[in-house]
């Protein structure tokens, strides 16, 4: 087994606020050198999370240690980690240089090792021609990237993010996506990054924690938590899924028997240990192919279909009612079924789970 060296310890850390319980005992290790982040929908607790971390909130309960140190009880200003907020809020009377050098300066290096310092950082996130630039004469990634420069000026040994994206567009988005991914392995320390999309986590990460009520839901790599989801929940949020009702004969050493609707028996891994009784079954869309009807897993009736440019998604209704899509690759081959046509779906082996709720 490969061992990691851990650069933050979260240790069953229960926030709460008045009657309202941010964080239910949360445990997670964010190993050294890698890029994780706190993936979920508003208000699932990863910004209470990350500000614990920074120490900008005390934990309820529990404990957070940075390689082997709690940090209960620390300042944010003592602890070494560093946080970039969705609002930059860089100082805009001041230039680029004189922005990363203030926190520097403020925690007492000397005026010639700061200066040398920003003049580094700054040459780090490709910026070293825009130093005497105010932020207010900069575009939105650029001001993005004076303020990842002042964050890592002190040499954090984990840099944490809070949704910096967000203030920026889409297509400047995508592209500062890679630039973050590229910064964070040439600094070789942890980032801990927090979103609601799901699409920058998977394109970013080398692990992410699905969080949800408070609770982290699955740890795991990008294709892990899209190929493997533990839950529904999981399933439902990364990605789009099919969640079909089907019955449950038998699971044994995590591979179950199920009956699908329509009674055609069908063995898929199984995410968690369940019950024989009804169950979920998590198909990708991407995962169903069209196929003669008498072979078909399920029987279906084409409701319509959308051109989504590479892909055509097709719209189907299952003999026991239920909704389902089907993603067919856009090849000139690709003979669409006519809405009303009686197709049949074939289900990949092993690309299809039954989940636990
Ligand atoms: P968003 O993406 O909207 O920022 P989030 O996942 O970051 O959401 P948090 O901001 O961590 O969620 O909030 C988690 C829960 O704690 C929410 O129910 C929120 O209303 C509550 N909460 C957060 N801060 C406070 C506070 N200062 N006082 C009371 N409740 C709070």
């Amino acid at each position: 087994m490969t061992s990691f060296d851990i650069a933050v310890a979260v240790e069953k850390v229960i926030k709460r606020y008045g009657s309202v319980t941010a964080l239910h005992g949360v445990s997670l290790d964010i190993r050294e050198n890698e890029f994780f982040t706190l993936l979920g929908p508003s208000g699932c607790g990863k910004t209470t999370l990350l500000r614990a971390i920074a120490g900008f909130e005390d934990v309820s309960e529990g404990r957070i240690l940075l390689k082997g140190q709690d940090l209960t009880g620390l300042p944010p200003h003592k602890r070494p980690v560093n946080t970039v907020f969705q609002q930059y809020a860089l100082f805009p009377h001041m230039t680029v240089t004189e922005n990363v050098l203030f926190g520097l300066l403020r925690k007492g290096w000397s005026r010639q090792d700061a200066v040398r310092r920003a003049q580094d950082v700054l040459a780090l996130v490709q910026l070293s021609d825009f130093a005497n630039r105010k932020p207010t004469q900069m575009s939105g990634g650029q001001q993005q990237r004076v303020a990842l420069a002042r964050a890592l000026a002190p040499r954090p040994e984990v840099l944490l993010l809070d949704e910096p994206l967000s203030a920026l567009d889409l297509k400047l988005r995508q592209a500062v996506r890679l630039e973050l991914k590229a910064l964070q392995r040439e600094t070789g320390i942890a980032f801990i990054f927090v979103t609601h999309d799901q699409e920058e986590a998977l394109t970013m990460s080398d692990r992410i924690a699905v969080m949800s009520n408070g609770h982290v839901q699955q740890v795991g790599s990008p294709k892990e938590i899209y190929e493997a989801p533990t839950n529904r929940f999981v399933a439902d949020f990364i990605g789009e899924t099919n969640l079909l009702d089907v019955t449950v004969q038998s699971i044994s050493d995590g591979v179950a028997t199920v009956l699908l609707p329509g009674d055609k028996p069908f063995t898929c891994p199984a995410a968690a240990v369940l019950d024989a009784g009804s169950g979920h079954l998590s198909v990708r869309p991407e995962r169903i192919s069209l196929c003669a009807e008498p072979l078909a897993h399920l029987s279906a009736t084409v409701t319509g279909h959308t051109y989504l440019g590479t892909d055509i998604q097709l719209h189907v209704r299952l003999v026991d009612g239920e909704a389902m899509t089907v993603r067919l690759q856009n090849a000139e081959s690709t003979v669409v079924p006519a809405t009303g046509a009686h197709i049949g779906l074939n289900l990949e082996a092993g690309a299809a789970r039954l989940l636990a709720d």
